[in-house]
């Protein structure tokens, strides 16, 4: 389906200068401000003394075009009336001028270059660009298009009543807003899904690139010692204010309780990025499944799990600083620290093994097994030092001395475990039998997951418009031209650390960049 049929359109000079002109079967207001006459006597004089300067390097036509863009900068909508009043007095052909068709279709029919020709296209129909959603994907990408192309129309519509809401909450309200990658060796670990496209639009838009993009934009940035990039003022505000900012200067259309889900709404828009973010129960992703987009079945990722066990969530509150956690039977695992909750496990290591296994637990309806290893020493390691701390503190009680520098409440915990009634034993008194207890509950600690946190915290949806169906050059759909994809949307999600944010940068800019080439 084609976004839109672009009528003919014949404009002469004498049109363009009137009060009012049919442009697209849009009506036109053209400012009244500059005349023909009098912008010719204003602005032809200077064109006239300044052009050689710049004669060597640039084309009369794109020297006019930066000229009048900077000159017009703030008040884009005057180019419809200036351009067709100062073209005609250099160009060589003004009689052609007076009867230039619009339509490409009828470009041999007029005596011009070409490059002229579509130059010319878009002052007389000024292109407009339709951004559906505005959280982090769609504001970055209306202001990149905009400093790329000032004087495309861009317009976000948003279904709620504020935009940017995720970002104000991200990171705890301080907004993890990228990470340094100095601990990525493998994008697989940070993007479960879409690592390799994010690997070829990193070529274009990478994190440094997102950094130096966010200091140059008046808001510094710190990155934490675990690489995480937060603004140095803590508070989300300083991402949200410089995006409100740029968006006002460069009159980005903003649209409130809009809410999207047909193509039909956006007639007269000649580009259209869908940013609508991550939609769990997918109802977000039928209107674009009915267009022929391929979808990957959303479910939520990065969420906590639910433990049944009232023995550990007894422990609530309780932090270990290195843990692994996986699920038994498959490759899936994460390492990092883990939080016991009164509702059962969080922290880095679970919401990561979250995201690797969504799809997994989706499946399973949230019921699997999850074990984790509470230290990092490897097994013949944790056997060793059970020996030495049974000869050097023989005579101390086992849930008093605890070798492995765990919280004290969980490793009394983890010795009931091992040991059931005989936890309070002697280090003399472990049998053989006792250590290799011990050893496999620090390696191999075994939890029902029941479900899914209780506060359904998830923070992104894996899953969404299938990579099969976009350009990965572009992010353009191969079904709809002129139809593109940035953000959650797509099926691509990290795990937490500010990789998802990174995402919403990198795709949204690829979008700008793609919708800027296709008119150059
Ligand atoms: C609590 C929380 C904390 C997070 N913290 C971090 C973090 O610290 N670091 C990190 O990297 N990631 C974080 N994330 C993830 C991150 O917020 C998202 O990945 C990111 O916001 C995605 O950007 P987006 O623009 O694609 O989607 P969103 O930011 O979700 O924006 C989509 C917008 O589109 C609107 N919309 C949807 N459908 C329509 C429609 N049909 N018509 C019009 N408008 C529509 C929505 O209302 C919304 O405003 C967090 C997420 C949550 C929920």
């Amino acid at each position: 389906m084609a976004l839109r049929t672009r009528p003919r359109l014949s404009l002469s000079v004498k049109q363009v200068l009137s009060d009012r002109c049919e442009c697209f079967c849009r009506p036109l207001k053209i400012r009244k401000a500059l005349s023909f006459s009098l912008f010719q006597r204003l602005f032809t004089p200077v064109s006239k003394a300044l052009y050689p300067c710049s004669k060597g390097s640039l084309p009369l036509y794109q020297w006019l075009f930066l000229s009048v863009t900077r000159f017009l900068n703030e008040e884009p909508k005057m180019t419809y009336c200036v351009l067709p009043a100062i073209v005609p007095s250099f160009c060589p052909h003004r009689k052609g001028f007076a009867e230039l068709t619009c339509h490409s279709e009828m470009k041999r029919k007029v005596n011009f270059p070409f490059a002229f020709l579509s130059f010319f296209r878009n002052f007389v129909h000024q292109m407009k660009t339709a951004i559906i959603g505005g959280g982090a994907a769609g504001f970055f990408l209306a202001v990149n298009l905009k400093e790329m192309m000032p004087e495309m129309e861009v317009t976000i519509f948003e279904r709620a009543q504020r935009v940017l809401s995720k970002v104000e909450v991200s990171g705890g309200g301080r907004c993890n807003c990228t990470n340094s990658f100095e601990d990525v060796t493998d994008l697989r670990m940070v993007y479960p899904r879409g690592h390799r496209l994010m690997k070829r639009l990193f070529n274009v838009f990478d994190y440094q690139s997102a950094f130096a993009w966010f200091e140059h934009h008046g808001v510094p940035l710190i990155t934490q010692d675990d690489q995480c990039v937060f603004p140095a003022a803590q508070d989300s505000h300083a991402i949200i204010n410089c995006f409100l900012t740029l968006a006002r200067r460069h009159q980005v259309r903003i649209y409130l309780g809009r809410k999207i889900q047909s193509l039909d709404d956006l007639q007269d828009y000649d580009f259209i990025a869908v940013t609508t973010g991550g939609s769990p129960k997918g109802e977000g992703l039928r209107w674009l499944a009915d267009l022929g987009h391929e979808i990957e079945q959303p479910v939520p990722s990065l969420f906590t799990f639910q433990v049944a066990d009232k023995s550990l969530t007894a422990l609530m509150g309780t932090v270990v600083g290195q843990t692994t956690v996986m699920i038994p039977g498959t490759k899936l695992h994460a390492s990092g620290p883990l939080l016991i909750t009164h509702w059962g496990m969080s922290g880095p290591a679970i919401l990561k093994l979250s995201s690797y296994a969504a799809r997994l637990l989706a499946e399973k309806e949230y019921k699997l097994p999850v074990s984790v290893r509470w230290t990092t020493a490897r097994d013949s390691d944790i056997e060793n030092i059970l020996h030495e701390t049974m000869r050097v503190h023989s005579s101390k009680q086992l849930p008093t001395f605890n070798p492995f520098g765990l919280p004290q409440r969980l490793w009394a915990f983890l010795m009931t475990r091992s040991l059931a009634d005989r936890w309070e034993v002697r280090w003399h008194e472990l049998g053989k039998k006792d250590v290799n207890r011990i050893v496999n509950v620090l390696c191999n600690d075994t939890y029902q997951i029941s479900g899914r946190g209780t506060f359904k915290d998830e923070f992104v949806t894996c899953g969404g418009i299938s990579l099969k169906s976009v350009n990965p050059s572009t992010l353009e759909s191969k079904l709809v031209p002129r139809l593109f994809f940035a953000g959650e949307v797509l099926d691509v999600d990290g795990v937490t650390g500010g990789f998802n944010f990174q995402a919403a940068w990198t795709t949204a800019y690829t979008v700008a960049s793609a919708i800027v080439s296709k008119l150059s």
